[in-house]
């Protein structure tokens, strides 16, 4: 088997190549990788023997037109059904299996099993993205994502090997790891004494960081964020950009499925890696949803076959676009509103994206809050104070809130000392913690 890295290699320059492909021949390219994969999977995975049937003809061909009979398949599929989503072996060429574990911010833990293959293309599709961006592979990165009860604590961290493609002679930049438990304080402190030029984190985290420099008047340059995830906001982009100097650049990834798309280097447009992932936008029916109209995101990573996901509803919503004006010819999609923040569940049945303005933190002498639902109408403001509350301050968030969510509402503000964070170290600015 050739050198796994000039095969990394060859995939990123094939890509380079197939984002400005006519669509047609995108979609060939796809077709026959899809292909492969439902051959496979109702070949040899005992879960997809029968489930994948109202996609062939009687004559055991595919039928494109019939691909949105298959049904949708959930988290709670992955959690049922793991044994026998699993292939007995994968093709020649597949490369080993590994077993990742995925937490989720919806409290059902699945493992999934990825090929060594699938992870190389979605190392090849991350590199061209940032040869996009101009992300230097020369220089030093942060990383904080991963916890874990030892991993790269504070102060001391861990000094990992380099992190840019393998088969690039210029990617020397090493990458220093920092546990994602840390506080903002502690990682910015870090990132500081390391001189790093990136930090990959959730944007969320990267925002409370950003905060966090800003107040202690930290003289911290960073070159990007690399933010693991999406619906970044104006806010976020924002005090990155006065605390760090630096532009995030967003990812919409998940350990089930890979790298599935990145930021458009013109635009706000995000592109979708179509060589290795068939991205549907579908409505409650699992069909396509019209170009603007929000559906739920379902994917088919095409090289996983060791356990083949095929459409997998990722549990995030996206809105499709109209082909991207940079040329390239990855279908778009202009909005991804992902899981970082839970919705709000009302008595009535109604679920909420609770939108408090941000201009109503400062009266709060706050900067960073979380909004809680603890009951089904009982709310907190959780916040950590920096400056005197103003006068009216608390009134005006509890009319906005109740404006949202009605006047029944009761609302009680909670002052913390630091900024709450998940039990897997994520922030997240809205949690229903109703059972
Ligand atoms: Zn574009």
């Amino acid at each position: 088997m050739p050198d796994p890295s000039s095969l990394e290699k060859n995939f990123y320059e094939l890509l380079m190549k197939s984002q400005y492909w006519p669509a047609r021949q995108l979609l060939e390219y796809q077709r026959s990788q899809l292909s492969q994969l439902l051959e496979h999977a109702r070949k040899n995975v005992p879960f997809y023997q029968s489930r994948l049937a109202p996609a062939f003809s009687p004559a055991g061909h595919i039928d494109w037109n019939r691909w949105e009979k298959i049904p949708i398949l959930t988290r709670k599929d992955l959690f049922d059904h793991r044994d026998s989503m699993l292939a007995p072996a994968v093709p020649p060429g597949h490369g080993q299996t590994r077993d990742h574990w995925s937490s989720g911010t919806t409290g059902m833990p699945v493992t999934v099993t990825h090929n060594g293959l699938a992870a190389l293309a979605s190392r090849a599709a991350m590199a061209r993205a940032n040869t996009w961006h101009n992300i230097d592979p020369s220089k030093t990165s942060c990383d904080c994502t991963r916890g874990g009860r030892e991993f790269a604590l504070w102060p001391e961290g861990k000094l990992g090997g380099t992190w840019g493609p393998a088969w690039d002679e210029k990617a020397s930049g090493r990458v220093w790891h920092i546990n994602r438990q840390a506080t903002p304080e502690q990682l910015v402190r870090f990132m500081q004494e390391k001189g790093v030029a990136y930090l990959g984190t959730r944007p969320k985290t990267a925002h409370a960081a950003a905060l966090e420099a800003l107040r202690l008047k930290l003289p911290l340059k960073l070159d990007a964020i690399l933010g693991h995830g999406t619906g970044i906001t104006e806010e976020e982009i924002e005090d990155c950009r006065r605390a760090f100097g630096a532009r995030i650049v967003g990812l919409y990834s998940s350990t089930e499925c890979h790298k599935v798309a990145h930021p458009c280097p013109s635009c706000e447009n995000y592109h979708v890696n179509a060589e290795i992932a068939l991205v549907e936008i579908v409505d409650d029916e699992g069909r396509a949803c019209a170009v603007g109209t929000p559906g739920r995101v379902v994917i088919t990573p095409l090289l996983n076959t060791a356990q083949p996901l095929i459409r997998y509803d990722q549990g995030d919503t996206a809105i499709t676009g109209e082909p991207c004006g940079c040329g390239r010819t990855l279908p778009v999609l202009t909005r991804i509103v992902g899981r970082t923040s839970h919705l709000f569940r009302l008595p009535d049945g109604r679920r909420l994206s609770l939108s408090v303005p941000p201009a109503l933190k400062k009266p709060l002498g706050t900067e960073t809050w979380q909004l809680a639902q603890v009951a089904p109408l009982s709310f907190e403001v959780r916040y950590v104070e920096y400056l005197p509350v103003q006068p009216g301050a608390e009134d005006n968030i509890v009319r906005n809130m109740r404006e949202q969510l009605g006047e029944a509402i009761k609302v009680r503000f909670v002052k913390l000392d630091e900024v709450p964070l998940t039990a897997s170290g994520k922030f997240m600015e809205n949690v229903c913690e109703l059972p």
